[in-house]
This record gives structure tokens, sequence and C-alpha cells, in this order.
């Protein structure tokens, strides 16, 4: 497999360059990288078709065969670690760092999956009957990924949908679609043709897969907005849905942290791979007594980091991943601007190509500004200053949305206490963002529908069956 510029859709085992072209670009650089097949509503029809007249194989495949090929695919793409690393960087924008972190991850987190099982419930036992529910495969998933993790969370999809006896259709973002169609390459060499098949393509796509009723299941992961549209067309056929949408998580920082500490730790959870993670860190809420203390640290610790070209060597922070985000992320800013909000560093447009944005961090802006109650997915944190643990909990838990949150504190129960008061799918005591493929994460309220992980997540590509058989024939 060379990583060069030739990118073909996946479909059947067979490579398709597809009729049309997308541009992909390098957010550093503006500059257009590579193109990819724009997929046509028949490319995609097949697509279907593959995935669907693979089902029975590939459900019938014993599971320990499956785990096998998971484990192989999980060891084929950390073997690649390199190439991968620089694909996600220069399609991503994160730095070659983070970059390699997600790679690894992915690897790992198909090799983690294939170490889940499949349970098996005995219902009954008796002179009367045997009866047990088990779990079999939905038939044909449709997974569609976004665009700022497209390795790893094209992967919490992947593992468990094919260990559970499901064929795919896995749709990249069109802004990041390079290490997902170089990740097929991989998959044609170890799966049977048609049990995972890749497509790319525009805005047309994906709609066209959430009302295709050739699917059994849309596993999908982006905003909340397009998550209800999903969901609304999935609807008619009564697609299982799996949606892992946005987020407005709350860090609360309790008095007795100890700021030297943890300002660090504080400034990566809301600023890694630039802000642009469901679960990083969008309002942060410190106790007064440490609020100037802590602001000063993370203003000192931000004034120190390096944002640029994630190839360059010492790059902290890259840009941001495309140019509507960045629009949206500039105008949140200049309504920050507009009501006069005080900013304690960035702020400012860099004049350079490339979807730069510099570290910013507002001080204390009203509850209600469009800062605090909006996912702003970008380099952009409101630092917020609280008293009561009563009225943080309310703050933290007064939006749609419910996905992650942490609390930062010395005392280890007092910080467990109030984490169990915030109404989120994971909550995280002194540290956060850590996830792992034997767990069951999701979102609450609007941020979600389904989880992913664990064998919560496994059990939502499969449909439960019970089996009851009579052991006496009545008299
Ligand atoms: P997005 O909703 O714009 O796009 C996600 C995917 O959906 C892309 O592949 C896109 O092409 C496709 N899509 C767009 N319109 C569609 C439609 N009408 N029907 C079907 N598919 C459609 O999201 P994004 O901007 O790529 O990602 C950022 C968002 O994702 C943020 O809100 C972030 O919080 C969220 N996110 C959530 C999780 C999670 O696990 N909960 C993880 C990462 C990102």
């Amino acid at each position: 497999m060379a990583f060069d510029g030739d990118y073909a859709m996946l479909i059947g085992g067979e490579r398709v360059r597809g009729s049309a072209a997308l541009d992909v670009v390098n957010p550093a650089t503006e500059q257009v990288i590579a193109q990819v097949p724009d997929c046509t509503r028949e490319e995609l029809d097949r697509a279907v078709a593959a995935a669907r007249a693979a089902v029975p194989g590939w459900a019938a495949t014993p599971i320990a065969e499956r785990k096998a090929k998971l484990n192989a695919l999980g060891d084929a793409v950390l073997a690649r670690l390199d190439d991968f690393k620089r694909l996600v960087t220069s399609e991503q924008g994160k730095p070659h760092e983070e970059a390699a972190g997600e790679v690894m991850g992915a690897g790992y987190w198909l090799k983690g999956a294939a170490a889940l099982d499949l349970p098996v419930t005995v219902n009954e036992d008796s002179d009367e009957r045997y009866s047990e529910t088990r779990h079999v495969p939905l038939g044909v998933v449709g997974a569609i990924a976004p665009w700022n993790f497209p390795m790893i969370l094209a992967m919490f999809k992947v593992g468990p949908a094919l260990l559970a006896g499901n064929t795919m259709v896995l749709k990249p973002s069109p802004f990041t679609p390079l290490s997902t169609l170089r990740f097929a390459e991989l998959a044609a060499e170890i799966l049977p043709p048609g049990v995972l098949n890749v497509v790319t393509g525009g805005d047309r796509l994906g709609p066209w897969m959430t009302s295709h009723p050739g699917f059994d299941k849309i596993s999908f992961t982006g905003s909340t907005a397009t998550g209800k549209r999903v969901m609304q067309s999935a609807a008619p056929t009564l697609k299982r849905v799996t949606l892992e949408l946005g987020g407005n998580d709350a860090a609360i920082v309790m008095p007795d942290v100890d700021v030297e500490k943890v300002a660090e730790e504080l400034f990566w959870a809301a600023f890694r791979n630039n802000g642009q993670i469901c679960i990083a860190t969008k309002r942060m809420y410190v106790h007064e007594d440490v609020y100037e203390p802590l602001r000063d640290a993370l203003v000192a610790y931000a004034r120190t980091v390096k944002v640029g070209d994630g190839s360059e060597q010492g790059t902290q922070i890259g840009p941001i991943n495309n140019k509507p985000q960045y629009d949206r992320v500039l105008d949140l800013i200049q309504d920050a601007k507009d009501k006069g909000y005080q900013f304690l560093v960035g702020g400012e447009k860099a004049d350079v190509p490339g979807y730069f944005i510099p570290v910013t961090i507002i001080d204390n802006p009203p509850e209600d500004a469009r800062i605090v109650q909006e996912e702003q997915f970008g380099p952009v944190l409101p630092l917020l200053k609280f008293g009561d643990f009563d009225e943080v909990v309310k703050r933290a838990n007064a939006t749609d949305y419910g996905l992650g949150g942490s609390v930062w504190g010395e005392d280890e129960d007092k910080a467990l206490e109030l984490a169990q008061k915030i109404a989120s799918g994971t909550v995280w005591v002194n540290e956060t963002q850590h996830l792992s493929p034997m767990a069951a994460f999701g979102g609450m309220k609007q941020s979600g529908v389904g989880v992913e992980g664990g064998v919560e997540g496994l059990l939502e590509y499969t449909n439960a069956q019970t089996i009851v058989r009579r052991k006496k024939v009545l008299a």
C-alpha cells in the first residue's frame, strides 16, 4: 500500500475511482492536497448491495474468526502508524504527535473491541422449558463519521459493528476522507469482499444513506443539528440509530485544587485538538477562591503554546479543520468582542494562510453569552467564576447538551459528590476525555441517542432474539 495520491472507494472488495471528484484541502495551507471520488447514487446502491450480499457469510463466520480479522486490521493500522499519522495531519490539521496518538488509538480500538463478547442470557431452565436470549446481527450498518478524529471515530463503529456480525458502508467526512480510504485498502486485504465498504462524497451522500432502505442501522457521529436530520430520515424504515452528537462540557474547579498542579491539564482539556473534541471542556467554572491564580496560570501557559502547521516540529495546536468551522469560531469571537467581554489572551485572527485562530480565553462572560451557551468547537474558552456549589451544578446542567463534564479538586469525595450531580453521559474526576473500548460512552439529552463502547455499545449493533424451547409435550 503506497500513501500517494490515488484514492478510491471500496465497494464489494473492488477499488472504485468514481466518476466525479471532490477536493481535499490541507487546513494549514489551504492548498488542495488530493481528490477523492464523489459517490453517485448508483455507486451507493452498489455498496449497499455488496454489503447486503456479504451479510449471510459474515454473520455465519464464527465469532472467533471475526475477532481474529479485527485484530489483524488493528495490527495493520499500527504497522503503518507513521504513514497514517502524516495523512491525518495533512487532512485534519492536528500536530503529528496527536495524529500519532489518534492512529494508535484507532488500531487499539479495533483490538479492544475484538476482546468483547456477545452475552447470552438464560431466562429459564426448568423441567418445562429452556429459554435464552442471544444477540444476532442487524444486517447492514451505515456509518457516518465527522472530521475532528477521522480515524478513531470511524473505528468506534467498525469494531463493534463487524464483531457483532454486521456488514457496513462507512462514509468519512468530506473534509477528512483520506485516512479512511487508506484504511479501506488494508481492510480489502483482510476482510471478505463486501464486509466493509467505504464511500466518499459531498453533502448529498449522507442523506442518501440515512434514507436508503437497504440499511438496517445508521451509526452517526457529528453535530446535534445533523443528528436530528439523521433520526428523521431514518424513521420511515425504522432503522436503528446510534447518535453521538455535540456537547458543551463544563469543568468545575473546586476551591481546594492545587493550581500549579492542574493548570496545564485544564488548559489541554479545553484546547487539545484545537478545542475540536466533542468532550473538550467548553466552559470552565472556577471557584472564586482560586479564580485569579488559575486564570493567571492558564494565561501564562497559553502564551507558551505554539500554534502552527501540524507537520512542523514543536507545533502544539494546528489550524481549525475547515473553512465553515473557522468562520463559525471567528463569528463567536466577534460576538464576544461586540458585547465587550474581556479577552485575557487571543481574540485576534492570525494574518497567515491556513485556518489559524490563536488560543483565546475570555474572562468571566455572562452566563447567557453565546460563547457559554453554544458549542464553540474551537480554541476559545470562557472562564467563569462561581461561589456556591448548588448554583454551579445548576449552571453546568442548564443546557440541552449532556455529553461529558469534569470536576477537579483535592478532596475526591467532595469532587465525586458534585460529579454525580452533572447530567451527562460521562463525568470525570481529576481527569478528562479518557475513553475505553470497554466502557459505554454516549450523550444524555440532545448530545445523543444510545452509546458506543463496552458491551452496551456492542449490543446496539444487534437484535435481541429470545429462543424458547419446550422440554415436555403437554399431556
Ligand atoms: P456534521 O454533523 O457536520 O457532520 C458529521 C457527518 O455527517 C459528516 O460525515 C457529514 O458529511 C455528514 N452529514 C452532514 N449532513 C448530513 C445529513 N443531512 N445526513 C446525514 N449525514 C450528514 O459534524 P462535524 O462538523 O463533522 O463534527 C463536529 C460535531 O460532531 C460537533 O458537534 C461535535 O461535538 C460532534 N462530535 C460528537 C462526538 C461524540 O462522540 N458525541 C464525537 C466527535 C464529534
